[in-house]
C-alpha cells in the first residue's frame, strides 16, 4: 500500500532541492573571485583564486598589459630582456608613477613582470593604503624596495631551482614611507613597536591573497629585513606560500 505522505515527501524534497540551486546559482553570480573557472578582472574583489589567476597571466602578455592600462596607471611597457632558458622576461612593466593614489618605488625605474606589476598595484590599493589609514591615519607615498629582476638560482646557491626574480616575477620589500614622514622597516619593525608591527602582519597577511608565494621575517633568517613577494605560476588550484 502506498504511504500517504510519500508523494508530500517527494514534493518537499524537490522544493528544498530547487531553492538550493537557486541559491548556489545566485552565490556563484555574486562571487566569481572565489571561483577557479572564472577570469581575473581588476573590478572584483579579492577572492580565493585571485592569486593564482595573477600569476597565470604570465602567459597571456597583452591581456596582462591591457587590465593594467585599464586599471589608469601609468605605467610602460619595458624592453624585454632575454638573457636565457633562465633568466629573463618578456612582459616586463616600468613601474613609474602608477596614479595619484598609489605610491611611489623607491629607487625608482623599477621593472618586474606584468603579473608582478599587477599583484603590487592590487596590494597597494586594497592592502597597504586602508592598513596606513586605519593604523597611522596617514598613507603610504613610497614602497621601499630591493630590486625585482636577478639572475639567480635560490639563495644565490651554485645549483638548485632558480629564484623568480630571474624572470622579475619576485620584488623584495625593505619598507614603507608614509604621508605623515615615518617610515616602517621590516628589518626595525617587525618585532618592534607594536603598531608598526601590526601594521607589517596586516600588509604581509594582505599580499598572500595577491601573491602566490608571500616569505617574512617569521619564515627564516635570510628574510629578516624583507618581504619577498612573487607570482610563481603553481597552477589553477590556486596553491600558496604564505611564511
Ligand atoms: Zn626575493
Amino acid at each position: 500500500m502506498r504511504h500517504p505522505f510519500r508523494a508530500v515527501f517527494y514534493f518537499l524534497l524537490f522544493c528544498a532541492a530547487a531553492v538550493a540551486v537557486i541559491e548556489l546559482r545566485q552565490w556563484f553570480h555574486r562571487h566569481p573571485q572565489d571561483l577557479p573557472w572564472t577570469e581575473l578582472r581588476l573590478d572584483q574583489p579579492t577572492g580565493r583564486f585571485t592569486a593564482a589567476r595573477i600569476a597565470a597571466l604570465g602567459d597571456d602578455a597583452p591581456r596582462c598589459r591591457a587590465m593594467l592600462q585599464g586599471a589608469g596607471v601609468r605605467d610602460r611597457p619595458a624592453p624585454a630582456r632575454i638573457v636565457d632558458d633562465n633568466c629573463g622576461y618578456r612582459d616586463g612593466v616600468r613601474l613609474e608613477g602608477r596614479n595619484a593614489r598609489t605610491a611611489d618605488f623607491q629607487p625608482g625605474g623599477l621593472v618586474t613582470s606584468c603579473p608582478a606589476a599587477t599583484a603590487l598595484l592590487l596590494w597597494d590599493q586594497r592592502v597597504l593604503q586602508p592598513a596606513a589609514q586605519r593604523h597611522f591615519n596617514a598613507s603610504v607615498t613610497d614602497l621601499l624596495h630591493a630590486g625585482s629582476y636577478s639572475c639567480r638560482r635560490l639563495y644565490n646557491r651554485a645549483d638548485g631551482g632558480w629564484s623568480e626574480h630571474a624572470t622579475a616575477d619576485a620584488v623584495d620589500i625593505l619598507g614603507f614611507r608614509l604621508s605623515d614622514g615615518r617610515t616602517v622597516s621590516v628589518l626595525r619593525d617587525w618585532s618592534g613597536d607594536p603598531r608598526e608591527a601590526a601594521f607589517l602582519r596586516e600588509v604581509r597577511d594582505g599580499a598572500c591573497r595577491l601573491f602566490t608565494t608571500v616569505l617574512s621575517p617569521d619564515y627564516n633568517a635570510a628574510h629578516r629585513d624583507h618581504l619577498h613577494l612573487d607570482v610563481a605560476d603553481r597552477g589553477p588550484a590556486g596553491w600558496r606560500a604564505c611564511r
